[in-house]
């Protein structure tokens, strides 16, 4: 079922669409498909059409202001055109994870990414490594992708979105613990991924220079302590900000919302 999962998956992912895409990436349970309903939902004017269960167009909701079009005035078609735009969950399961991945090094029309973390499953050590190994492996493929431009008009800024989701939950960690824990924890998976390639002999024996080139490690150096700050250098600003798409209280989306606002 995996090659048929995987043809589907990249078949979808090549569909063209002119419209603003932010991706939906994320551990598996951590709210994506539950985001993608609450955006979508969000909407106050139902015009969108799920054009594969994979990818959602939505619309801005009106309380929003677009960046781009923050001179013009509602009513404006081009300030109406500026609200919409795609989400595209991408496969949480880990065999079909590196997709996602690869989608990254030559996105095509991807205006950001957003990054849904169980901000409660962080608060343990297995939820937190699963969620920042994987984060690792996105930033260093989004590392990867501005790097390795060769285009003259040079790479476009990819901004991230961390999610902390689900902080109905008392167990939650408050979006700047999220932001700390996550950065300690890809400390650890850059370090281990370090020694493992040193122990792998690859960045010996003169293999160094080829090493540097390709940069196969995350941030600058890959030594000392990693911060998010650092990712803005290979153009991708991350914010951390929290909500819960479902919840006692009811579902608190805000911040998200304005994240989004202010790339489209
Ligand atoms: P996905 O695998 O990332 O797509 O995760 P789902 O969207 O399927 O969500 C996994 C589970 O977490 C579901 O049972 C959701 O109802 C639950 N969930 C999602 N968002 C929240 C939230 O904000 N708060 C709480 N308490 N549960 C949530």
């Amino acid at each position: 079922v995996l090659p048929i999962l995987l043809h589907q998956y990249l078949y979808r992912i090549k569909t063209p669409t002119s419209l603003p895409t932010f991706l939906l990436i994320g551990p598996s349970a951590a709210g994506k498909t539950a985001l993608l309903t609450a955006l979508e939902r969000g909407s106050p004017i139902p015009t969108h059409t799920s054009t594969s269960p994979l990818s959602v167009q939505a619309l801005l909701p009106e309380e929003y202001v677009p960046s781009s079009a923050s001179y013009r005035s509602p009513g404006d078609p081009a300030f109406e055109r500026a609200r919409r735009f795609v989400l595209y969950d991408t496969p949480g399961h880990g065999k079909l994870r590196h997709f996602a991945t690869t989608q990254l090094v030559n996105p095509t029309n991807i205006q950001g990414i957003i990054f849904v973390v169980d901000a409660a499953a962080v608060a343990e050590d297995v939820g937190l490594n699963e969620t920042a190994e994987y984060m690792h492996d996105v930033l260093l493929a989004l590392q990867k992708r501005y790097t390795g431009n060769r285009t003259s008009k040079g790479p476009k800024e990819i901004p991230l979105l961390i999610a902390a989701n689900k902080l109905d939950l008392f167990t939650a960690l408050p979006p700047h613990l999220v932001k700390i824990s996550l950065e300690k924890a890809i400390t650890e998976v850059r370090k281990s991924r370090v020694k493992g390639m040193k122990d792998s002999g690859v960045g010996v024996d003169g293999a160094d220079e080829g090493l540097g080139e390709e940069k196969e490690w995350l941030g600058d150096g890959g030594e000392g302590v990693f911060e998010f700050g650092q990712m803005e250098e290979v153009g991708t600003n991350v914010s951390v900000r929290g909500g819960n798409v479902v919840g006692g209280q009811g579902s608190d989306v805000k911040d998200w919302w304005e994240w989004i606002a202010e790339q489209l």
